[in-house]
């Protein structure tokens, strides 16, 4: 089945008692068992619930992958698989990374005794550097967030085998439409549902996809164990919401290559970052990893200051100064103070994340519209 069909039909069946085509909301924390421990595969919500099992059916064919488990976030998901590793294990992370993720691993698990390095991943065989005899992990994001670096995960996976390390891949950038980690040899895919799999900016969700049944069976007990499971409401939204995934990223792409093209020769841009572009580094990986560019796309303004920088995020009409990215609508985000607040400033400044730099989540509206705000706001 192609990408389109498996949006719409994987995973899911019409509901037995009566046809219903879509997959109901299973609004239940317990299911009525024949005699003790014998039940119909169900036997708490915090464990299973039927919405929820659609859903993850569904977005395992999206990845390509055998098994995934959704969680209450895509920080709840990202900690399930940190909670796998031991006090004293390393792990090997990328210096651009979600704001979020980087607070996590330094504020809640540097104290546990978990080591981060992190460090520039777009040259692959940088990693290899870091490897030693307590390396456990490799968490990478690509394209990264905000500055659209592009990793090699194929690369970066053949390093991971040849150490015996698992390699997770943060794909909720591209989503499962534009790159697909488990194919090019990476041991679990991370989402934030919130973005591109949702799609409608009304649901915080997360999910792991593996083909290792062991790796799965670990991180699932963590979830049954420790509880960051959604609810089937949310299960139900997504489910709506991937039904036109691949529309939506047609659109993202084309959206957002013709605002890219447009701001590359603006005046007031100083600096572009997109990952479609041939002078954007890595252009051959992101063509070899990615079937098509998306509608993430940063850029610096030229000489602005602090507060000219707010001036232009304060000035759109059809863009919403806002977090998150990958819903519907147009999205405009300062990352120093927003998104990326928790990281410290010269951590940020190493990694180009400067006081004049937007972040454009483009949505799927017409064209004409977005290109006409830009105008005006830039002017
Ligand atoms: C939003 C985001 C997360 C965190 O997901 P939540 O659903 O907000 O918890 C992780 N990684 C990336 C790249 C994100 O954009």
């Amino acid at each position: 089945m192609k990408f389109g069909t498996k949006a719409i039909h994987a995973g899911l069946e019409p509901d037995p008692s009566t046809g219903a085509i879509m997959t109901p909301i299973f609004q239940t924390s317990t299911y009525v068992q024949e005699s003790p421990g014998k039940n119909k595969g169900y036997g708490y919500a915090r464990g299973k619930n039927p919405t929820r099992v659609a859903l993850e059916k569904n977005i395992a064919a999206l990845e390509e992958g055998k098994h995934a488990i959704c969680f209450s976030s895509g920080m709840g998901a990202t900690d399930a698989v940190i909670k796998m590793l031991r006090p004293g294990d390393e792990v090997i992370t990328g210096d651009d990374l979600y704001g979020g993720s980087y607070r996590m691993f330094t504020k809640i698990y540097e104290p546990y005794g978990i080591k981060f390095h992190f460090i520039n991943m777009t040259d692959a065989s940088n990693v290899v550097k870091y490897v030693n005899g307590k390396t456990k992990l490799i968490w990478l994001e690509t394209p990264t967030n905000p500055t659209m670096q592009i990793v090699d995960i194929a690369a970066i996976s053949a390093i991971a085998k040849k150490h015996n390390l698992l390699l997770a891949v943060d794909n909720t950038f591209a989503s499962p439409y534009l790159q697909n980690p488990l194919l090019l040899g990476a041991d679990i895919v991370m989402h934030s549902v919130t973005k591109y799999l949702g799609g409608h900016s009304d649901v915080v969700m997360g999910a792991l996809i593996v083909n290792d049944d062991k790796l799965h069976e670990q991180l699932y007990f963590i979830l049954n164990s420790c509880g960051a499971n959604p609810g089937p409401q949310d299960c139900f939204l997504v489910l709506r919401g991937i039904k036109t995934l691949h529309l939506r990223m047609e659109r993202h792409c084309y959206n957002g290559r013709k605002v890219a093209e447009f701001l590359k020769t603006h005046p007031r841009v100083e600096k572009i970052d997109w990952p479609g572009f041939e002078d954007h580094p890595n252009p051959a990986i992101a063509k070899k990893q990615m079937r098509d560019f998306g509608g993430m796309i940063s850029i610096v303004l030229k000489d602005a200051t602090l507060d000219e920088t707010f001036r232009v995020a304060s000035s759109f009409k059809v863009f919403s100064l806002a977090e998150s990215l990958g819903g519907v609508e147009s999205l405009i985000n300062h990352p120093v103070t927003m998104t990326h607040a928790s990281i410290p400033k010269a951590e940020r400044d190493r990694v180009g994340v400067v006081d004049n730099l937007l972040r454009l989540s483009v949505g799927v509206e017409d064209i004409e519209d977005l290109i006409e705000d830009l105008q005006q706001a830039l002017a």
